[in-house]
C-alpha cells in the first residue's frame, strides 16, 4: 500500500465508512498529521479543521501531553473491569473531578465508551428511577426534531433527524419528538408569549398529550449540533425545566458536543441558570484523543440506585466503563483545559467568530448566522427576505462545503447550513482564516 491511489482502493475495498453510499467517500480525505487546529492529509496538504473532528478535538490536535498520559497508564495497567470488585485509580480521581466541574447537584458518574452508549444509559437511568420511586409507568421519551443522540436503536429512535431513520424501521415505541426551538425558523403558535416559552411549550402539550404519568424524561442538547447548531432562545430551557419539574418528568442534559468548554462554559445548561437530572457526555472529555463517554446524575437519582434492593440493582454495565487509559488521557486533557484557560477562551474567541461571521450577512443568501462559544452555523437560503431554502437538487451544501475544501477549510455542512465548531485553540487569525474562506467559497457557489 504505498501510493496514494492504492490506499485509496484499499479503503473503497475494505472499510465501511459511517454513514456510507457508494456515492460518497469516493475520495477520502486520508489524514495524517495534526498540530492545533491543523490537521494535514496524505498529500501533504494543510486545511483548518473547523469541525474539531467531529466536533470532539476540543484541545487540538498533536498534544504529545495526552500520548503519554494514555503511555503511561498502559506500561501501568492499560485495562482492568470497573466491575463489581474492581475499580481503578484514574476512573475514581477522574468521577472525583467531574464532581467539581459538573452542574453542583450531580456529584456521580458512569462511564462508557462514546455518545450513544451514554444516551442508552441516560435513558435506562431514567426508567430504572422511576421504577425505583413507584412510578413503573413512566417510560417513554420526547426528544426533539433536530436533535442528535447517536445511532443505537434507542439512540437513533430519540434522534429526531429523519435521514437517520428509514432503512432501520421500526424505531423503538415510546419515543416522541417535539419540534426543535430553532429561532430563525421557529412560528409561534402563542404570539403573546416569547418565542423561547412558546416553543418548550411544545413539552407541556407533549406529555399532557401522552399522558404524564407515563412520560420518563425529555432529553435535548443545549445547542443543537448535528442537526445545523442551533442554540435555543435565551429563555427557553428555563420554562423547560419549570414544565419536567411539575409534570415529574427527568431533563436529560445531552452534553456530548456542549460539554468541556465548547460553548465558552464548562457544560451547555450553564448559559441558561438550570440544572438537568441527568447529564451524558463523550467527545470533549478526551478532546477525541482516545473513546470516552459517561451520564453524570442528579444526587436524587443516584440516592434512587442506591435504595432499591439487591434483586433491583442498577444492572447497566459495559466492559469499557472505567477504562483506565481512557480516564488516565481524560484527566490529562482536563488539566490542560484549565491550565491554559479553554474555557474562558472559547467564550471569547467565540464571540469574535461570532461577530467576524456576521459580516457574512453582506452577501446574498446568507440568511442566518448564528452561534455560542465556538460553535456556530450559517446558513444558507434561495431568498433571504422569506427565508425559502435553496431546491435540494441545487446541491448548494455539497457544492459549498468542495469550495471550502480547495482553499484549505475542511468542515461539515448539513443541509446547507455550513457547521463550524473548530479547536477552543484556534487562533484570531485562523478565525479571520475562515472567515475569508466562507465568504470566498459562498461566492463561488451561489
Ligand atoms: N449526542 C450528541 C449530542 C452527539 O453530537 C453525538 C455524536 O455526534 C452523540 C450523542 C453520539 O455520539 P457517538 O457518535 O459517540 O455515539
Amino acid at each position: 500500500m504505498n501510493t496514494l491511489q492504492e490506499q485509496l482502493q484499499a479503503d473503497h475495498e475494505y472499510l465501511i465508512h459511517p454513514l456510507t453510499h457508494p456515492t460518497a467517500h469516493q475520495n477520502p480525505k486520508i489524514w495524517v498529521a495534526g498540530r492545533g487546529s491543523i490537521v494535514i492529509d496524505a498529500e501533504g496538504r494543510e486545511y483548518i479543521d473547523g469541525l474539531s473532528g467531529l466536533w470532539n478535538v476540543n484541545v487540538g490536535h498533536g498534544r504529545a501531553e495526552l500520548a503519554e498520559a494514555a503511555c503511561n497508564q498502559m506500561k501501568q495497567l492499560a485495562y482492568y473491569s470497573a466491575y463489581v470488585g474492581s475499580t481503578n485509580l484514574p476512573a475514581i480521581e477522574l468521577a472525583r473531578k467531574l464532581s467539581e466541574l459538573f452542574y453542583p447537584s450531580i456529584n456521580h458518574f458512569f462511564f462508557t465508551s462514546g455518545g450513544a452508549e451514554s444516551t442508552e444509559s441516560s435513558f435506562k437511568t431514567a426508567r430504572f428511577y422511576w421504577k425505583a420511586v413507584g412510578k413503573p409507568e413512566k417510560v417513554k421519551f420526547i426528544s426533539r426534531m433536530k436533535g442528535y443522540h447517536g445511532v443505537t436503536m434507542a439512540a437513533m429512535s430519540a434522534t429526531g433527524l429523519p435521514a437517520y431513520w428509514p432503512m432501520f424501521e421500526p424505531r423503538v415505541p415510546g419515543f416522541i419528538h417535539i419540534e426543535s426551538p430553532y429561532p430563525y425558523r421557529f412560528v409561534n403558535p402563542t404570539p403573546h408569549l416569547s418565542d423561547g416559552v412558546a416553543a418548550a411549550n411544545l413539552l407541556e402539550e407533549a406529555i399532557v398529550r401522552e399522558g404524564p404519568d407515563t412520560v420518563a424524561a425529555f432529553i435535548a442538547e443545549p445547542v443543537q449540533g448535528a442537526g445545523g447548531v442551533i442554540p435555543p432562545q435565551d429563555d427557553y430551557f428555563k420554562r423547560i425545566r419549570e414544565i419536567c419539574d411539575y409534570y415529574d418528568v427527568l431533563l436529560i442534559s445531552d452534553e456530548v458536543i456542549t460539554g468541556f468548554g465548547r460553548t465558552g462554559r464548562w457544560f451547555g445548561l450553564e448559559h441558561y441558570g438550570i440544572e438537568p437530572d441527568i447529564a451524558q457526555f463523550a467527545k470533549g472529555i478526551t478532546s477525541g484523543y482516545i473513546p470516552l463517554g459517561g451520564i453524570g446524575v442528579s444526587d436524587r437519582i443516584y440516592e434512587a440506585i442506591q435504595s432499591v434492593p439487591p434483586e433491583q440493582r442498577w444492572m447497566h454495565a459495559f466492559t469499557y466503563s472505567g477504562h483506565p487509559t481512557a480516564c488516565a488521557v481524560a484527566l490529562a486533557n482536563i488539566a490542560i483545559i484549565e491550565r491554559e484557560g479553554l474555557v474562558q477562551r472559547a467564550a471569547e474567541v467565540g464571540d469574535y467568530m461570532l461577530r467576524r461571521l456576521q459580516e457574512l450577512y453582506a452577501l446574498p443568501h446568507v440568511g442566518n448566522v448564528r452561534g455560542k462559544g465556538m460553535m456556530a452555523g450559517i446558513e444558507l437560503v434561495a431568498d433571504t427576505a422569506t427565508k425559502a431554502p435553496f431546491p435540494a437538487s441545487a446541491n448548494v451544501g455539497v457544492r459549498v462545503q468542495k469550495e471550502m475544501t480547495a482553499r484549505g477549510l475542511f468542515t461539515r455542512v448539513v443541509g446547507d447550513t455550513i457547521c463550524l465548531a473548530p479547536p477552543l485553540v484556534t487562533t484570531y487569525e485562523q478565525i479571520d482564516q475562515i472567515v475569508q474562506i466562507i465568504a470566498d467559497s459562498i461566492e463561488a457557489t451561489v
